[in-house]
């Protein structure tokens, strides 16, 4: 499948962080949440899970785009009647943080290190989990670049795509390309764990891959087959660590990504 480059943005971008020396970019769903909020939604509330999963895969192996599987998944939740202030409340009930989030993003404030949320997830679902999850004053001071959601009158809703001209619907290496043209980089740490992410894969230093319950690990089998490197990781937590020891110079970004294909 062919992309454009650069594809058109229906939707503003942030101005980017320029003169940092490191820039965290993740993903939202199942990376800074233990769940994917929109898989949630479909396997409870759309078409069910193994519809889900089928749809994953056919991703995975470029028999379907990103965008159309990812808008059959929310026409499904749709179609069986939840209203998106529905989803906002079964989503801000149910959707926990990754454990290791908070300490973390305290890190990065504190090491003057911007922290992106990078989602295919709509904005204001993941502003109303976000204030619900970390507090309104962190959740309004972090950046989110996302697709939209267009609600009608009569409460349904339909995704509204940032990059609808890409099969990505969100091309996530156009948060991160604009980085990559500034005359000193910083070093791009990105954080992901699902099909969403494949179009951020191969841009940052450091891709941490977040290992998955159930062998839902889609973006570590992309990365494996498309001999991506990429640092596993658990939780926040043990990121963290990694982080540190590259802001702190005690590891090269080589020393901690080199191996991991071997
Ligand atoms: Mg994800």
């Amino acid at each position: 499948m062919s992309e454009p480059i650069n594809p058109e943005s229906t939707l503003l971008y942030p101005p980017i962080h320029k003169d940092k020396k490191f820039v965290v970019l993740s993903d939202w769903d199942g990376t800074i949440t233990t769940y994917d909020s929109n898989d949630y939604m479909t396997d409870n509330y759309g078409f069910g899970k193994e519809k889900r999963r089928q749809g994953n895969l056919d991703i995975l192996a470029g028999k379907d785009t990103f965008r159309d599987g990812f808008r059959k998944m929310l026409e499904s939740v749709v179609a069986n009647g939840h209203l998106f202030e529905d989803c906002k409340r079964i989503l801000r009930r149910d959707i926990k943080l990754d454990p290791g989030f908070k300490d973390f993003y305290a890190w990065c404030k504190e090491h003057d290190i911007p922290v992106i949320i990078v989602s295919s997830g709509m904005a204001p679902l993941i502003r109303a989990v976000l204030s619900n999850l970390v507090g309104e004053k962190d959740a309004s001071e972090i950046e989110i670049v996302a697709n939209e959601a267009i609600v009608h009158e009569d409460g349904t809703w339909d995704i509204q795509f940032r990059h609808p001209s890409s099969g990505f619907g969100h091309d996530k290496s156009q948060s991160i390309l604009p980085y990559r043209a500034l005359e000193s980089p910083p070093t791009l740490f990105f954080f992901g764990d699902g099909v969403s992410d494949i179009s951020a894969a191969k841009h940052a230093d450091v891709l941490f891959v977040k290992e998955k319950p159930g062998g839902e690990n889609d973006l570590a089998a992309y990365c494996i087959r498309e001999r991506i490197k990429h640092v596993l990781f658990q939780d926040f937590s043990t990121a963290l660590s990694v982080v540190q020891s590259i802001v702190e110079s005690k590891k090269t970004v080589e020393d901690v990504v080199g191996s991991s294909l071997a």
